[in-house]
C-alpha cells in the first residue's frame, strides 16, 4: 500500500505467559479452551508510551524532517520511548529544546487521539491527533493529556547516528483513558 510501512497481517502472535500461570500452561493441550487475560496496567502504560512516541515524532517531523527520513530504530517501553536516526548534521540542543516544546504543546492542549482502520485494509490502522496522521497499528490512549510533561534528550551514537529519547515521569495514567474501550473492566492485572 502506498504511504504505509510494511505490515504483516494474519501473522503469528506470541503471547508471553506470566510465570504464575506456567503450571496452568503445562496442562493445556492442543484444542484446550483457555481464557487469556491481558495485563491491563502494562498495556495501558505501553499505550501511553506509544502515544508519547508519536508526539515526539511530530516534533521531530517539524524541526528535523531529514531525521525522520533517516530513522533506523524505534523502541518503546514503560515510561520512555526513543528513535535512532542517521543524519548528515547533528541535532543541536536548540533543536532538541524546540522538539520538546512542540511535543509538550500537544500534551498541554489535551488533544483527542483517534485510531481508525484503513477503509479497505482493516488490519492497517492510523493514529490521528489534531489532523496529523501516522500509520500505526499500536495501542494508544484517547487523549494526549495523561502523557504529562515530556523531557526530550539527545545522545550521539557515533558518526552520523543520533538518538532522541523522551521520558514522561509525570504521566498520569487513568486506566479509563485506555484506547480502544473494549477492555473488560473486571480483567485481572496479573494475567
Ligand atoms: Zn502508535
Amino acid at each position: 500500500m502506498p504511504n504505509f510501512p510494511d505490515i504483516q497481517v494474519d501473522g503469528i502472535i506470541e503471547h508471553v505467559i506470566h510465570e504464575d500461570d506456567a503450571a496452568v500452561l503445562r496442562e493445556a493441550k492442543v484444542g484446550s479452551e483457555v481464557t487469556v487475560r491481558i495485563d491491563r496496567l502494562r498495556r495501558a502504560q505501553l499505550s501511553l508510551s506509544h502515544t508519547a512516541s508519536h508526539l515526539l515524532f511530530l516534533g521531530i517531523t517539524d524541526i528535523r524532517p531529514d531525521a525522520i527520513l533517516g530513522i533506523i530504530g524505534c523502541h518503546i517501553k514503560v515510561g520512555a520511548a526513543r528513535f535512532d536516526f542517521v543524519v548528515e548534521n547533528r541535532i543541536t540542543l536548540d533543536e532538541v529544546a524546540e522538539i520538546e516544546r512542540l511535543a509538550n504543546s500537544y500534551v498541554d492542549r489535551g488533544d483527542e487521539v483517534r485510531v481508525y482502520p484503513h477503509p479497505e485494509h482493516l488490519d492497517a490502522r492510523y493514529w490521528e491527533c489534531e489532523g496529523r496522521v501516522i500509520p500505526c497499528g499500536g495501542t494508544h490512549i484517547t487523549s494526549t493529556a495523561p502523557v504529562g510533561r515530556m523531557q526530550v534528550h539527545r545522545k550521539s551514537l557515533g558518526r552520523n547516528k543520533e538518538r532522541l529519547s523522551c521520558e514522561f515521569s509525570g504521566s498520569n495514567l487513568d486506566l479509563a483513558v485506555f484506547y480502544p474501550r473494549w477492555m473488560p473492566t473486571a480483567a485481572s492485572d496479573s494475567a
